[in-house]
């Protein structure tokens, strides 16, 4: 099990943050997790957000109130050290056939960071499109490197403003493209995930081209 030293934290706001540690020689593929364990051996998965070519493992981090690992996370200063797992999971955006793919990307909050991951790994093809919901602007993570893509919409659920679309991601569901040969990738909240998945499917797309990984559930946010 890898021992990781922590090579800054960089907070978005009191709640929110990025976590950087030294990679070492941990080896992973954009969409992959990784265990964080705190000192009292309590693990939870992180997903990366950084390419595949970075000496830092960046991870996208909202601190839950009372969470065991996130606030834990959280208190650490540079230098520390943290234990983590091996890189696992089977969330792979852009790459369910070996030689990439027409996709989508539909992400709330920290569940950007597999999207980030991937279009910071040299090899990526960009998405077609690609949606992040986040409840206010300073919880936007990236949004340098996301607004150079063509099909980037922000929505921003609590703030309206001229930049972005004021509401939950859903209300841009119109806008994405439906096509059979496209995968559609979902990360975040589930209820976004399970609506997006409803509609992807009453519209005709194959559930084996709907891909998903549930980082938060609706019932225990603020
Ligand atoms: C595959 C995967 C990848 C993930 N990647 C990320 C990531 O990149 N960034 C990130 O910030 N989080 C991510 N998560 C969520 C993360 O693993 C933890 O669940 C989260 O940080 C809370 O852990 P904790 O120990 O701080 O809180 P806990 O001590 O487990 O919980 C404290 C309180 O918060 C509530 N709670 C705990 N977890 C959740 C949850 N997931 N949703 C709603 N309420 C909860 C509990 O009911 C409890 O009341 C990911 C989860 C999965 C399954």
């Amino acid at each position: 099990m890898p021992t990781l030293k922590v090579h800054n934290i960089v907070f978005r706001h009191e709640d929110l943050f990025e976590l950087q540690l030294e990679r070492g020689d941990v080896n992973f593929e954009p969409g992959a997790c990784l265990a964080l364990f705190n000192d009292d051996g309590d693990s939870r998965p992180y997903s990366i957000s950084a390419g595949t070519q970075e000496n830092i493992l960046r991870f996208l981090i909202r601190r839950v109130p009372n969470g065991r690992v996130s606030h834990w996370l959280a208190l650490r200063k540079p230098g520390d050290t943290v234990e983590a797992s091996d890189p696992f999971g089977w969330f792979r955006p852009g790459r369910s056939t070996p030689t990439g793919e027409r996709c989508v990307f539909i992400a709330t909050g920290t569940g950007i960071a597999p999207f980030l991951s991937h279009l910071r790994s040299n090899s990526a093809q960009p998405p077609e499109m690609c949606l992040y919901g986040i409840r206010r602007l300073a919880d936007a993570f990236a949004l340098d490197e996301l607004e150079q893509l063509n099909g980037f919409r922000l929505a921003v659920s609590k703030t309206s403003g001229h930049s972005h679309f004021h509401g939950r991601v859903s209300g841009l569901l119109g806008q994405v493209p439906l096509d059979e040969e496209i995968h559609y990738y979902l990360c975040g909240l589930d209820t976004m995930i399970e609506e997006t998945c409803q509609w992807l499917e009453a519209s005709g797309i194959e559930y084996t081209h709907i891909h998903r990984e549930i980082f938060f559930y609706e019932d225990g946010q603020d």
